[in-house]
């Protein structure tokens, strides 16, 4: 299919990291007590009236800033008509013609340069309370013997981010998801965690011939909670819209269900039924008017933001690696081993291989990384770095075995006792090395030097 263009845009969400709620002062509690953090404001009794919480509001400013949008002299929230037992009012207060930050932009690094992504609005809303559908056995309504509502999530400050149509692979978009998240993580503005659906997104996927103007109808994939899952939703999308096209089949715009076990698309809701949420002026709120003096102050404490630091890590690591680093939130970890004196490429390696450690202990890690000693040690010193101060003596005498003389039999035993693999490797399936690699550290309980272990295993190899 070399003739065909993905076409892909994400509508992002986020729960803002504020304390109360969006238009009431219910505490926030991720995993609190069912129904325990409710009032008649987000409960929606006769007469309640919603107060927008100024927190919300300025860290969507915040972070419409840092994505370099302009930011309304005069934003409106407007009601969202639709029914659903998770929302009590029967709408959802939302933006709509004047939301908060208006169209801006995302640079996001490639291997090749910068890419430009298009942001066209954030805006902040609510989110609804949470069904729990119990007794079936896919979790869904149907089939389900009974639903439960939670209303603590009803009312929670929800920030919507929507980019424009411009991501052209499932890769692409992925990265644009990873940096985006990071982003938002380091302006403090939400946890953006995917596990605790304080991230989701709404994927919409069209395709084009290459070169063609304009769009095709687009399939919108909704509420997806998962990176692996996003990007094999707009791989599926992708196929089945150009099986489609090709075929002659209607490609109509509608919402679609991702099956993993399928790993295909089926369609949630037809156009005949689409959205008509008849948005108007929330009657309730006046327009929100952020001063100058407020955006510019906000302005101030927009740090410098990861995409910068991918740029400026390329020089010492490569574009592949820098990416990785900073969008996985690993590059504090490397940072404090390498001013212990590792060298960065070393320091961004054990990062993102070891989980976290207390700072104290960056300055003995990076000795025992150094001093070489076996991956037990490695690993203990590691499990024992993020519980409390660790000495660096209980581990350094525990030196790898780097020697080769003492490495060579056993490399000529397991190459001697796996002739297949060998085989396979001679056919160009170089990944097959970790297979031996793996068997040799085993041979030695683990106490021989990975590093000249993986260079003996490619000069005996090559047979
Ligand atoms: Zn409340």
């Amino acid at each position: 299919m070399p003739d065909w263009e993905l076409v892909c845009g994400l509508e992002v969400h986020a729960h803002l990291k504020t304390r109360t709620k969006m238009f009431c002062r219910c505490e926030l509690e991720y995993g609190g007590a069912e129904n325990t953090h409710t009032c008649p404001v987000c409960l929606a009794h006769p007469g309640a009236l919603p107060v927008p919480n100024a927190r919300a509001i300025e860290l969507t400013i915040l972070l419409g800033l840092a994505l370099d949008c302009e930011i309304a002299k005069r934003a409106i929230f407007a009601r969202k008509n639709y029914f659903y037992p998770d929302l009590p009012k029967g709408y959802q207060i939302s933006q709509y013609e004047a939301p908060l930050c208006g169209p801006g932009r995302f640079l996001l690094p490639t291997e090749d340069g910068d890419r430009e992504i298009g942001i066209v609005r954030a805006h902040l809303e609510e989110d609804a309370a949470k069904t729990v559908h119990a007794g079936g056995a896919t979790g869904r309504s149907v089939g389900a013997d009974y639903s439960l509502v939670d209303f603590n999530r009803g009312g929670t400050p929800l920030l919507e981010i929507v980019s424009a149509p411009d991501l052209r692979s499932a890769d692409e978009a992925m990265s644009y998801l990873r940096l985006l998240r990071q982003t938002i993580r380091e302006l403090d503005v939400s946890d953006a965690d995917m596990e605790k659906g304080t991230l989701r997104a709404d994927v919409n996927v069209s395709v084009r011939r290459a070169g063609e103007e304009g769009f095709r109808p687009r399939w919108e994939i909704k509420n997806m909670n998962s990176f692996r899952y996003i990007g094999r939703a707009i791989e599926a999308a992708f196929r089945q819209q150009v099986e489609a096209h090709e075929s002659g089949e209607e490609v109509a715009q509608s919402t679609y269900d991702y099956d993993p076990d399928t790993d295909r698309l089926t369609v949630h809701r037809s156009k005949e039924e689409a959205d008509d949420y008849r948005y108007f002026p929330e009657p309730d709120l006046v327009p929100v008017e952020p001063s100058a003096e407020l955006v510019e102050r906000l302005r101030g404490q927009v740090p410098e933001q990861p995409a910068d630091r991918i740029r400026r890590l390329t020089e010492e690591l490569g574009f592949a690696a820098a990416d990785e680093l900073v969008s996985t939130g690993n590059e504090s970890k490397a940072e404090a081993l390498a001013a212990e004196g590792l060298d960065w490429k070393t320091a961004a390696a054990v990062a993102m291989n070891r989980g976290d450690f207390l700072p104290e202990n960056a300055s003995v890690l990076a000795r025992i990384v150094e001093a070489n000693v076996t991956r037990e040690a490695l690993d203990e010193a590691f499990t024992a770095a993020a519980e409390g101060p660790i000495e660096a003596d209980a581990y350094l005498s525990r030196t790898a075995v780097g020697d080769e003389d003492t490495l060579a039999p056993v490399i000529d035993a397991v190459i001697a006792a796996n002739p297949e693999q060998v085989e396979t490797y001679r056919g160009g399936k170089e990944g097959v090395l970790g297979f031996f690699v793996g068997a040799v550290m085993r041979e030695t309980e683990g106490k021989a030097d990975p590093k000249v272990v993986n260079q003996l295993l490619r000069e005996k190899l090559k047979g």
